[in-house]
């Protein structure tokens, strides 16, 4: 198979562990930088032009797509849709988990455990939405941020009121949620392939921050999930339509509580804490998922 990794940068380590793991499995890697790729449609149908010549010959792709890059990264993966190449990620399910209140909005309707949360036109009547999460301390976090940036706690309701001030007078949108001080600056992410989670990490944030986020200076190491933890992983995965996801939960007193799934989630953390070959695991599914593909056509 010619598989292409869809990434901006070939020595990031996730995209260069996913070139290993194709080439390791026998087949022919490629990387394609979306932001390169021309989407051309007209009556012969949909394709697509890299760098002057058309791309035709691509079995899968695996998306690589920053949030910065959402919209075209998106477009591109449709595409490959639409020339009906198999997308370990479709780009509907990269679209929704890029929209955090929308995930939340899923999430909750799906039944998983999650952080109380409040999205509202705030309108001056800032304590009035705090009721709804009930005292502080909560976390108040901007719709558009990501690693950790635009989390804050406010530990008092004066100092979230004055913070839901500050971003309502910037005009920036910000949910609010409730503060799950027993999880202790930790968080649990677990990655998952196919409906089966492959490995888990518990990230530890640095002494006095409340975020656990690798990029703000926190720690992993391998961890053991619950039978609870891994089945409502797998919840959360499924109810965004993502067949490989990185699932962040918190520990609570009353069960795992889903943070977020990520459909572009790194492999370095969860690799270097776990030691499992994920980047393996991924080019497996693509097998798997094309050798039904092929029995299929077949039966038609
Ligand atoms: P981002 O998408 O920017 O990483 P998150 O919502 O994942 O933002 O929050 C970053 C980190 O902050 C989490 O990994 C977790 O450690 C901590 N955190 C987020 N929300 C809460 C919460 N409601 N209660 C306790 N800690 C939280």
């Amino acid at each position: 198979m010619k598989i292409a990794v869809l990434s901006r940068n070939p020595k990031l380590y996730s995209t260069s562990r996913l070139v290993e793991a194709i080439q390791k499995r026998g087949h022919q890697a490629v990387v394609l930088d979306h932001m390169k790729c021309d989407i051309i449609m007209d009556n012969k149908g949909p394709y697509i032009n890299y760098e002057g010549e058309v791309i035709n010959d691509i079995d899968a792709i695996i998306p690589r797509i920053g949030a910065s890059v959402t919209f075209y990264g998106t477009a591109v993966v449709r595409q490959f849709e639409m020339m009906n190449v198999f997308c370990v990620v479709d780009s509907i399910a990269i679209t929704r988990s890029r929209d955090k209140l929308r995930s939340l909005q899923i999430l909750s309707s799906s039944g998983v455990g999650m952080p109380k949360t409040a999205f509202t036109n705030f309108n001056k009547k800032e304590n009035k939405v705090l009721k709804h999460i009930g005292q502080a301390p909560v976390v108040i976090k901007l719709l558009e941020g990501t690693q950790g940036l635009g989390v804050v706690l406010a530990e008092t309701n004066k100092a979230a009121t004055s913070v839901i001030e500050a971003f309502e007078s910037l005009k920036t949108r910000v949910i609010l949620q409730e503060f799950i001080e027993e999880a202790g600056g930790a968080d649990i992410r677990a990655f998952i392939v196919n409906g089966e989670v492959v490995g888990a990490m518990k990230r530890q944030g640095k002494e006095g921050e409340f975020r656990s986020n690798l990029h703000r200076g926190g720690q992993a190491n391998v961890i053991k999930l619950s039978r609870a933890e891994k089945s409502t992983a797998l919840k959360a995965a499924k109810s965004m339509g993502l067949a490989v996801a990185g699932v962040d939960m918190l520990q609570s007193k009353n069960g795992p509580l889903v943070l977020e799934v990520n459909s572009s989630p790194g492999l370095e953390g969860i690799e270097k804490a776990t030691g499992i070959d994920v980047a393996e695991k991924i080019v497996e599914y693509i097998e798997n998922s094309m050798s039904k593909k092929r029995v299929n056509k077949k039966k038609n």
